[in-house]
């Protein structure tokens, strides 16, 4: 690895590249130009390395896994980089002598959107990881124009503005035109007979896109190896566009070319409901198509091994089902270009698949109307139909007349195409992404699966980059750790558990407090500076950051809140525990009763924070564009952990292992890995509460919960979902979720697991006022969230599914 030998280097390197980049005076540069100024340095410094480190798999033919995902939320890079090549000391003493901040240059990089929350969070943890382990491993994905919105609160209502994030240009890009590949849509596809009577696919006047691949490295944290994010951008061919001009036909033309631009142009705003359904099968089939062209090429020129010998080489990984037209799309390739025999093809797609499942909310379930799917991916339509009737024909025959276990199984029913189903069917390894979740895989969602290919199924629980977010989200903290157990744990994040012995230690309780502190007055500031109001940092910081969602119950929460508010107003004299409440998401643009819960928890800020006798004792605040970089804000100032939603529905989470790690308490249900956490830290430094996963499935099954009965026998809750529609919230009203809770029986609980939360929050007060045990309990969480780093998930993904090994250089 290159370095600055030091900083009079970096100096003399940065005045050289900022007069060549921007051919102007260094004083009048501003700070997104210095920022790009930086990243283009680290580009010269790790581009040999990221050239060998490709070199070096090759010429070891190393088995390499590609991780296919419809969103990489990667963050900003510049710190995580600088922290990864180990110059950020050099380069923040460069730059205060040449007149500038590195903390005020760091914010000027735009926070790349590209991906709605945990999903794509957790593909970004995952390479990152992959280059820490030195692990051959890479990212594939769209590189869209404009990530998720930006989220602004006007009359108390979110409002999306679009996020055109590459407007100053992306430095850490790099465009490869001669690695571009051409991807088919429509036309017509038939099986015909060739000389030898085989029978070959004719695809016809189908459309055709170019894929033009952007990568980013992904560097290694103090190693020399750089992995590849590629990011795929759809253009226009311009020979159909000529070929189609020449015809005569302007408008045609036209059409052709705008519908092109579409494919890369948006990302998605919804990560559990699926719209623009058309444009978005378009955008999973062009990047997949031009993520497998471009590996089997690769394979190809680089590797000189049989094609039959794929599987031992590649390995593909698609998260989630967005990218599961992997399979026939490989089977294609296979068939099509490669020649190869259909049984063939079927057994090596098979064991180079991998596939994750991340929901079980049925309405998330991917499916897609056959005759769209048909129109648009004519070839793929024919392949699917035929893997389709194969494995129903078998079926069948194991369990003759019993069309349920058909149903259950099936890749096309209904009119519809089951990706999901596709995806099983499809891979050699199915894993769910925390127990409980992976459970629930077994015994319902994909029961019938199980009971054909036991052995595909496992579980891999998440996990986060302990360098994001907590090397670079929290240095106090990481320093802090370094102090008392010295800093192995920055490469073997379980050695955190050493610091189980500090537990009690009253030095490092008296240390952690004025770290977690400071935290608390570096939010404060940025709630002043943006907000314009003061919070108390002596009061609890409690958090809920995350999408909105009914089933991840922000209502629960508020609720909480209100009933506070009337316990205040009806006893003047009550004191409770000083609390701050923090809120932040994004709701989906469509998703009418998550933008209501924005309002509401808008509402009632106002209603709160403008008492100024209540005000003194709790303030909620509703803060603006949850992304990353927020996050890591918000995650080293927290207290408490919110993570409320009911039992059976989040399939792992990932914010409350980042909680957890800055030493927060999670007041949890026993969902997703808050099972996991609650395992390891056990009931005295966690608070659970709520309905089980089992009993939540037993009522969803069996009935026996009724909402207006809960609404008649108990004053409280009457009270709170009256004033959501009497007027006595600041004149408001909230039909919508006022009906959500009774006249729609209450989905998710919410009013079955309120009296349990206001007990769990009562908890929390008791515990926050015995100082030393809350700092204990703090200690033990971080010490403990050494196991929810992606380094673990990552080298078990390597171990037991990919089989690939780390490459040292
Ligand atoms: C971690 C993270 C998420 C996922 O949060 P959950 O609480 O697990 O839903 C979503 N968005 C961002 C920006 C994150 O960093």
């Amino acid at each position: 690895m290159k370095k600055w030998q030091d900083k009079e280097e970096f100096k003399k390197l940065f005045t050289e590249k900022a007069h060549i980049l921007w051919e102007k005076d260094l004083r009048d540069m501003t700070l997104n130009e210095v920022y790009q100024t930086i990243a283009y340095m680290i580009r010269d410094l790790v581009s040999e390395d990221w050239i060998r480190t490709n070199e070096i798999y090759a010429e070891q033919k190393v088995k390499q896994v590609y991780y296919f995902s419809i969103e990489f939320l990667i963050g900003r890079l510049l710190e995580s980089n600088l922290l990864g090549i180990d110059m950020d000391d050099i380069c923040r003493q460069g730059l205060e002598d040449l007149g500038w901040d590195l903390d005020k240059v760091i914010p000027a990089e735009r926070d790349p959107g590209l991906g709605n929350g945990g999903l794509g969070r957790l593909a970004a943890c995952f390479i990152d990881s992959l280059a820490a382990l030195q692990l051959p491993g890479h990212g594939n994905s769209i590189r869209y124009q404009y990530g998720l919105f930006n989220q602004r609160i006007v009359d108390n209502q979110q409002v999306e503005l679009p996020d055109n994030w590459l407007v100053n240009g992306y430095p850490w890009e790099v465009k490869k035109v001669d690695k571009a590949v051409y991807v088919r849509f429509g036309g017509n596809a038939y099986m015909r007979p060739d000389e030898d009577g085989s029978l070959e696919c004719v695809h016809e006047k189908y459309s055709s896109v170019r894929a033009v691949p952007y990568d980013v490295p992904i560097i290694g944290y103090h190693n020399n190896t750089v992995n590849t994010l590629r990011l795929w951008r759809a253009e226009y061919s311009r020979e159909q566009l000529y070929q189609e001009l020449s015809l005569g036909d302007r408008r045609r033309a036209f059409r052709y070319k705008d519908s092109v631009q579409q494919i890369s142009r948006f990302l998605y705003p919804d990560d559990s409901n699926e719209d623009g359904r058309r444009l978005r099968l378009m955008q999973e089939y062009f990047f997949v198509s031009a993520g497998l062209q471009s590996i089997v090429r690769h394979y190809k020129k680089k590797y000189h091994e049989s094609i039959y010998k794929f599987d031992r080489y590649v390995a593909i990984h698609i998260n989630d089902t967005h990218p599961a037209l992997v399979i026939p799309e490989l089977m294609r390739i296979l068939m099509d270009e490669e020649g190869v025999s259909w049984d063939a093809a079927w057994n090596i797609t098979v064991r180079t698949v991998a596939y994750t499942n991340h929901t079980i909310l049925p309405e998330a379930m991917e499916k897609w109307s056959i005759p769209m799917f048909k129109e648009l991916l004519p070839r793929i339509y024919l392949i699917v139909e035929e893997i389709n009737n194969r494995w129903l024909k078998e079926v069948r025959s194991l369990y003759p007349g019993d069309e349920s276990r058909a149903r259950d199984v099936a890749v096309l029913w209904d009119g519809q195409v089951h990706m999901a189903h596709l995806a099983v069917l499809g891979s050699h390894s199915v894993n769910g992404v925390a127990e409980i979740h992976s459970q629930i895989l077994k015994d319902s969602t994909l029961h019938q699966f199980y009971t054909c290919f036991p052995h595909r199924f496992s579980n891999k629980t998440n996990g986060i980059s302990h360098r994001r977010w907590l090397i670079e989200a929290n240095p106090q903290l990481a320093s802090l750790i370094d102090e008392a157990i010295g800093d192995g744990w920055r490469r073997t994040p379980s050695k955190l558990q050493d610091l189980m012995p500090f537990a009690d230690d009253p030095s490092f309780q008296e240390q952690l407090t004025r770290v977690k502190k400071e935290r608390k007055d570096i939010l404060a500031r940025y709630i002043r500076d943006r907000y314009d109001t003061d919070v108390r940092t002596d009061s609890i910081f409690d958090i809920q950051i995350k999408r909105i969602h009914l089933y991840k119950r922000q209502t629960l929460n508020i609720l909480h809140i209100l009933h506070l508010y009337y316990l205040l107003k009806d006893n003047p004299k009550l004191k409770i525990t000083p609390r701050t409440f923090l809120f932040g998401g994004k709701a989906a643009a469509g998703y009418g009763e998550a933008k209501e819960t924005i309002r509401l928890i808008n509402v009632v800020a106002h209603m709160v924070n403008s008492d100024r006798r209540i005000s003194k004792q709790m303030k909620v605040l509703f803060l603006e564009n949850y992304n990353v970089s927020l996050g890591q804000l918000l995650f080293p100032a927290a207290d408490v952990s919110e993570q409320i939603s009911t039992a059976g529905k989040e399939a792992s989470g990932t914010g409350n292992m980042k909680f957890m790690m800055n030493g927060a308490i999670t007041l949890g249900t026993l969902d997703g890995a808050n099972v996991e956490i609650h395992r390891k830290v056990g009931d005295e430094n966690c608070v659970i509460f709520g309905l089980r996963a089992d009993e939540v499935m037993n009522y969803y099954i069996h009935g026996g919960y009724s909402s207006w009965q809960m609404y008649s026998g108990d004053a409280d809750i009457r009270r709170l979902m009256d004033a959501l529609v009497d007027g006595s919230i600041s004149g408001e009203h909230f039909g919508m979720l006022y009906s959500s809770f009774l006249d729609k029986n209450d989905e998710y609980f919410v009013l079955k697991d309120f009296k349990s939360y206001c007990q769990a929050q009562q908890e929390i007060a008791k515990r926050y006022g015995n100082h030393p045990q809350w700092c204990h309990s703090s200690v033990v969480n971080i010490a403990q969230s050494g196991y929810f780093s992606s380094d673990r998930t990552i080298q078990q993904y390597a171990d037991d599914i990919w089989r690939i090994k780390p490459v040292k250089h």
